[in-house]
């Protein structure tokens, strides 16, 4: 199956080919219909397996479908991720398949320079990855607001769960506008990442690539 059939914008399917992609990978055959109709979806998912391209490609799409100003500290779309370096490879993936669109991504993780990031976020972004704990603090420290998120990803969910941060998603969750859509990515299905899905999830598509 090619991206083609799934009518994404033009600037969208040339940034696609100019990374060099033809078709899709399994989890993207799977995810992208359900996502770009609204669903929530929990999709089982290893690294490596194109998931990045699977939410962060409707999730564009449908952000271009309804156009808003950039206003300060008003993020539309909200990606959580464990790790420095996922954070980093994820908006890498987004700014390359965003290179012809007008979105600002924005990337928060601990270790950075707090008041850098800060600064971007006071400016305002359409895309925050990051991780839980250093955004909260962000949160917390009134850089950014949540009440406009109409996208939020957990992505390798099992994996920031083993790392203990619940309770900082639970309260940036807490934060973020109820009229979401929410998707969560995770290389297994333990009890506590279905406890979250149910948690966090309207009625959700379960997808195993
Ligand atoms: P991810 O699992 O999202 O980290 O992607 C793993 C690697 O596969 C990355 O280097 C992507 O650029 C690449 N990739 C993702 N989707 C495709 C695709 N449809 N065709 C070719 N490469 C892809």
């Amino acid at each position: 199956m090619k991206f083609e059939s799934y009518s994404f914008a033009p600037e969208i399917l040339q940034a696609l080919a100019e990374c060099g992609y033809e078709t899709m990978t399994p989890i993207q055959r799977l995810a992208i219909p359900p996502v770009r109709r609204g669903q929530d979806v929990l999709a089982s998912a290893q690294t490596g397996t194109g998931k990045t391209a699977a939410f962060a490609l409707p999730i564009l799409q449908k952000l271009l479908d309804t156009p808003k100003a950039r206003e300060a500290t008003k993020t539309r779309a909200l990606i959580l991720a464990p790790t420095r370096e996922l954070t980093e490879q994820i908006a890498n993936n987004i700014k390359a398949y965003a290179k012809h669109l007008d979105m600002a991504v924005t990337t928060v993780f601990g270790g950075g320079k707090t008041d850098v990031q800060a600064q971007k976020l006071r400016k305002g972004t359409d895309i925050i990855v990051a991780t839980p704990g250093r955004l909260l603090e962000h949160l917390l420290a009134g850089n950014l607001s949540l009440a406009a998120v109409e996208f939020l990803v957990l992505d390798e969910a099992d994996r920031m769960l083993d790392m203990g941060f619940i309770a900082d998603i639970q309260k940036l969750i807490q934060a973020c506008n109820k009229e979401r859509q929410t998707l969560m990515f995770s290389a297994t299905f333990s009890g506590g990442v279905r406890k979250l899905a149910d948690e966090i999830m309207k009625k959700h598509t379960v997808l195993t690539a």
